[in-house]
């Protein structure tokens, strides 16, 4: 079975770089799986979980929007911001999701309701992608 170059990088760092089997990316219109010999795409992500399988092993990674490349011989993932399920930091995305919740519900002077709306989905994205555990999957 042929495999793919991924790339996962943010402003700050590399999170993400190996041959997989294929990636299931958070678009702007629902998940988009991606596997060898796709053809050439450059898309919007939006906020949600990249799901990387390569052999039987599994991976989740939170994705706070970005863009998605599809070269001939490879995919680039451009994310604002990027974590590993394990990388994640609960009682930080918990802490934001009520700062964001709270926020929304005050509706205070000046706030900016879709960057409170936007914070609220990477906290509650980020919570999931933490209960992620990477697995390896029965051989199919
Ligand atoms: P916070 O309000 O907690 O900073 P945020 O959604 O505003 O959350 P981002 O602007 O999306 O944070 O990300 C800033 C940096 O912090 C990025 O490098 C991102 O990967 C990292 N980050 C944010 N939240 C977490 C988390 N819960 N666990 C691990 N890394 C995080």
């Amino acid at each position: 079975m042929s495999t793919i170059k991924l790339d996962v990088v943010t402003p700050e760092e590399s999170v993400f770089s190996d041959e997989v089997d294929m990636l299931v990316a958070p678009g702007l219109e629902g998940q988009l799986g991606i596997l060898p010999h796709h053809t050439p795409l450059m898309t919007i992500l939006g906020i949600g979980e990249l799901i990387i399988r390569k052999g039987k092993d599994e991976q989740f990674l939170a994705i706070g929007g970005g863009f998605l490349e599809v070269l001939p011989d490879r995919v680039i993932v451009l994310a604002d911001a990027a974590e590993r399920a394990e990388d994640i930091d609960v009682s930080r995305a918990e802490a934001a999701k009520e700062r964001a919740q709270k926020s929304m519900a005050e509706r205070p002077e000046g706030m900016d309701a879709a960057a409170a709306e936007a914070a609220l989905k990477r906290s509650l994205i980020r919570l999931k992608v933490a209960t992620r555990r990477r697995r390896h999957r029965q051989e199919m």
